[in-house]
């Protein structure tokens, strides 16, 4: 990194108001937002812009249609938008309407620098010219006659008929740069990303381009061309220059000149059906206006639903309200971040977000918060306990000191590189990355609790500072998963913090260094993070608009530490993918460590009820009394056991598998049972056993 601040501008598309958001919309400024929230906390000067694009012949007629005026319809959309934002927790520095004054201005300019301009090879860079072709006014656009279809002509978006059109517009010399855009492109200094859109893009120039029209007449909802004040202004120049024109270019403000002018980076992240626009009009509109291009261009990927693809005409969508509603900003943004690699195409099912909020949110993330700060207000009293410092004055044991000292190396010791990592990734546009990498620490931790037992440490006062500079290292390492999972979710950030007495704000710069809890200040509250959810008892976020459910009435169980009891709710282990108790066979061939062993949490489980999964021969849903929870878990042993049978008995569960689903109803364990002529016979106590008592 260098030693002054970056200076850039993230920007989202403007989004048309000819409809309210969509979940493509909330997907890219999720992006927009998190990029610009990760430099932040990078403590880089960042400028985030989105807003909405208002004009065109659509709007009229929609406006129409609803018996309201241009403007009030494009009030009412763009506050929609402004208010969706909110629930998704964006901080966007500004919102830009192109209904606005200041926009206005500021095409006007760039009009006037484009009327001025000239080619490389010396012609004027906007002439007048006619123009005639196939045009949809649903598209407001000019079709090309092989993509319409017969009989009727009609245009394949919108079922309709085009009509033949000739008018007079001014057009943009295009042609003329396209040796430029080549060797802008494969220079990178426009870094256009995933690489196959670059490619593509360069497939676009290798073919010819061709000059496009600016100007439209017949359109009355839109900024007049000064020369010509029956037409107006295209969307090519009134939309895409909501980029400068948003930061005050018109008057050449401040803003304008700090970030877009004199800035390091201005990156434009996009759908990948908008590219050509942005990757080729705007960067040649700019140069030939004498404007700075921007540097990076990232198209995302689209979004399918259950495999097919999103249609309003089919009723396949799925609603950004209900999608924010349903789990949370949180959830609904780290889902969509973490499902698919930004750039790729990917398929939204509704098991797989609550999947992936039960395991990595609920799970691995929640239970390590709460064993953490459980563990530290029994043992510390709620308060940050003292940090172990490796020196002579320590007055640790021998046997103690290697114990810290391995764990410091194995953990702790490269947390300064692991924010660096974390921060690159984000860097890159590689928000799963990001997260992956520090969901593996989050497993770690959750492993080295497992390892250290610190449990075990309490009940020995000659191993107090060991105790102690276990969980400080154990609440730093919260602390820094906190801080980095900000960008993503800033709400589960400030509420660690909270938890931590650290006030609940959002991390910043400074957070980013190891060590920084003070030993001796007192813990915040702790309040539960991310209730987990059954997976049957939701609906699917509204495929038809109407408002979800609201999410997880379920209050997360805090985790009571006893003195015989171990905190609850060990991390997953990587490996074990669940299974049914369907009985398995013996592990052949190598023999496994005792380490390997202390990896399977097995426990007592007390059945309270029992029920036969409708439709299957064999499954069993059971719930299990662990002592200190109740748990969902279903068993292949409906064939030798009558469900009403199974209530009462206490039976052996694996209780550290990750969760899974049977028949459609989710596991959280596994019983154990031998297999006689193939059927199950469950393993039980010779005597009476506490739920929840430990079995090894
Ligand atoms: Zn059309």
């Amino acid at each position: 990194m260098s030693t002054s601040k970056r200076v850039s501008v993230i920007t989202t598309p403007i989004y048309y108001v000819n409809d309210v958001p969509h979940v493509g919309h909330a997907y890219t400024t999720i992006a927009a937002d998190t990029l610009a929230r990760a430099r932040r906390l990078g403590g880089e000067d960042v400028f985030f812009l989105t807003g909405t694009d208002e004009h065109g012949q659509n709007i009229e007629r929609i406006a129409r249609e609803r018996g309201i005026s241009e403007q009030e319809h494009c009030d009412l959309i763009s506050a929609a938008f402004r208010s969706l934002w909110e629930r998704y927790d964006i901080r966007y520095d500004r919102f830009i309407r192109t209904t606005e004054d200041v926009h206005r201005r500021g095409v006007l300019k760039l009009w006037g620098l484009l009327r001025g301009a000239k080619t490389p090879d010396g012609r004027d860079a906007v002439y007048l010219g006619k123009y005639s072709g196939w045009y949809c006014p649903r598209c407001e656009g000019f079709k090309d006659e092989e993509e319409l279809r017969q009989p009727g002509n009609v245009c394949p978006d919108h079922e309709r008929p085009c009509e033949w059109t000739e008018e007079e517009n001014f057009f943009f010399r295009l042609s003329a740069y396209e040796a430029w855009l080549r060797e802008t492109i494969e220079s990178d200094r426009l870094r256009i990303r995933p690489d196959s859109r670059k490619n593509e893009i360069l497939g676009v120039i290798k073919q010819g381009l061709k000059d496009f029209s600016v100007s439209r007449a017949r359109v009355k909802w839109g900024i007049p061309v000064p020369e010509q004040p029956d037409h107006v202004l295209y969307v090519w120049v009134d939309a895409l220059s909501n980029y400068v024109t948003a930061l005050g270019f018109a008057d050449d403000a401040e803003p304008y000149r700090h970030y877009w002018a004199g800035g390091d980076e201005r990156l434009h992240l996009i759908g990948k059906d908008i590219i050509r626009f942005h990757c080729l009009y705007w960067p040649a509109i700019l140069h030939a206006a004498g404007v700075p291009v921007p540097t990076r261009e990232f198209g995302q990927g689209f979004i399918t639903r259950d495999g097919r693809k999103l249609s309003k005409t089919t009723g396949n969508v799925i609603d950004p309200v209900a999608l924010v509603e349903r789990l949370g900003p949180d959830a609904a943004r780290y889902f969509v971040l973490r499902e698919a690699p930004y750039g790729a195409d990917w398929d939204f099912t509704d098991s797989a977000f609550v999947g992936r909020y039960n395991a990595d949110l609920a799970n691995d993330l929640g239970n390590l918060v709460s064993r953490a700060l459980t563990m530290v207000l029994r043992y510390c009293d709620g308060r940050v306990p003292a940090r172990w410092e490796p020196g002579p004055a320590t007055a640790l044991a021998p046997a103690t000191v290697d114990f810290t000292r391995a764990f410091a190396a194995s953990v702790c010791a490269p947390a300064d590189g692991l924010a660096a990592k974390v921060l690159g990734r984000y860097e890159d546009i590689d928000f799963s990355s990001a997260l992956t990498e520090l969901w593996s620490w989050v497993g770690q931790f959750n492993q080295a609790i497992v390892q250290a037992e610190p449990w075990t440490l309490a009940k020995d006062p000659a191993r107090r500072a060991e105790l102690e500079a276990f969980l400080y290292r154990l609440l730093e390492g919260v602390r820094l998963v906190a801080v980095l999972a900000s960008p993503v979710m800033p709400r589960a950030a400030s509420r660690i913090f909270g938890m931590l007495g650290l006030g609940e704000r959002e991390p910043g710069p400074d957070d980013l260094a190891w060590g920084r809890l003070e030993p001796g200040r007192p813990l915040g509250s702790i309040v539960p993070l991310f209730p987990r959810v059954d997976r049957d008892a939701e609906p699917t976020p509204g495929s038809d608009g109407t408002p979800a459910v609201k999410a997880a009435s379920k209050k997360q169980k805090e985790t009571p530490v006893s003195e015989t009891t171990p905190p609850p709710a060990p991390p997953r282990p990587e490996a074990a993918p669940a299974a049914a108790a369907a009985p398995s066979t013996a592990p052949t061939g190598d023999r496994i460590d005792i380490a390997d062993f202390a990896k399977v949490e097995l426990r007592a489980a007390k059945v309270t009820a029992a029920e036969k999964i409708a439709g299957s021969k064999k499954l069993v849903r059971l719930q299990v009394d662990l002592g200190s929870e109740t748990r969902q878990v279903v068993a292949g042993i409906a064939d030798a056991y009558e469900a009403e049978a199974l209530v009462g008995k206490t039976v052996v569960l694996v209780a550290n598998l990750k969760p899974a689903k049977l028949m459609g109803v989710e596991s959280n364990g596994m019983v154990l049972a031998g297999s006689v002529d193939g059927k199950a016979v469950l393993c039980t106590f010779d005597a009476e056993v506490a739920p929840g008592t430990k079995v090894k």
